[in-house]
């Protein structure tokens, strides 16, 4: 089968250097926890479990060692409390991510009511309302009821989520009653390549395939997109979850990823498709 691979896939510098981070810390000290999955990707995650990365999801089970914040970040009470343990903390928080918590938090102090437009359950929103004293979140329309009346306020947006999105959410809220509205765009440019890479792709093959958990708002995003314009689209962890009977009648192939999903797993997933069908030919 002809596979074209999507120009931008796959990770980005922010995950990239979080996982560069761990490698080296690992390579130095036994003692090594990650608080939260380091990035949301089962196998990066037990590849790096294997060479002893611990992953915890409260501060309480710290007690001693090393701590890596991922790239999603943490809530400043999180980082206050692994101070107290005295535990060392490696950050490897994204640049992009620590923007819009310093953004979120300077909105605050300057009189706004900060509105996070994304998911309320994701780390990296939950990192940022940590910022925050009192932000709300608005996923979509049936979350505009959180919206005080007539106050000022500051929209910000979580990283990964797509310009639709965005301006859709954006076009809610201003239709609402407010005194004033500050809108800052902190959408990730590395997200908006990729989603823009797999749509241009998207349309012009039999089949669509987006790799990376189902858990990862970044792949999952990708999926949703190229859903919309390829109803032959499918979100894969990786090449044992597809079902061979959907390439029957399929002559090319595109293949995206997310940005926390590891280069192997791109690369096995083409070869094999590569070579599908490649016996009977
Ligand atoms: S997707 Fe963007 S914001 Fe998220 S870690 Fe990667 S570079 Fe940073």
């Amino acid at each position: 089968m002809k596979v074209i691979v999507a120009e931008k896939c796959g990770f980005c510098h922010g995950v990239r250097n979080a996982i560069s981070m761990a490698e080296k810390i690992l390579a130095q000290e036994n003692d090594v926890y990650s608080l939260g999955p380091i990035i949301h990707n089962k196998n990066m995650v037990e590849r790096l479990a294997k060479s002893g990365l611990k992953t915890v999801n409260k501060v309480e089970e710290i007690r001693s060692g090393t701590v890596l914040i991922r790239s999603h970040g943490a809530a400043p009470e999180q980082i206050a409390k692994l101070k107290e343990k005295g535990v060392n903390i490696v950050d490897a928080t994204c640049v992009l991510v620590k923007r819009v918590q310093h953004i979120a938090g300077e909105l605050e102090r300057d009189g706004y009511k900060v509105v996070i437009i994304g998911d309320e359950n994701h780390p990296e929103v939950r990192a940022v309302v940590g910022c925050t004293e009192d932000a709300v979140v608005i996923a979509d329309e049936s979350d505009l009821h959180k919206l005080p009346e007539n106050a000022r306020l500051g929209l910000v947006c979580q990283t990964t989520q797509s310009r639709e999105y965005f301006s859709r959410m954006l076009g809610a809220i201003a239709r609402g009653s407010f005194s004033e509205l500050k809108v800052i765009n902190t959408l990730c440019q590395e997200a908006i390549k990729r989603q823009q890479s797999a749509v241009q792709l998207c349309k012009q093959v039999d089949i669509m395939f987006v790799l990376g958990s189902l858990e990862s708002a970044n792949t999952r995003k990708l999926a949703e997109l190229c859903k919309k314009y390829n109803s032959e689209t499918f979100h894969l962890q990786n090449w044992n979850e597809l079902d061979k009977n959907i390439l029957f009648g399929k002559n090319v192939a595109g293949v995206t990823a997310g940005a926390s999903t590891p280069e192997w797993i791109i690369a096995e997933f083409v070869k094999n498709l590569e070579a599908f069908g490649a016996g009977s030919r």
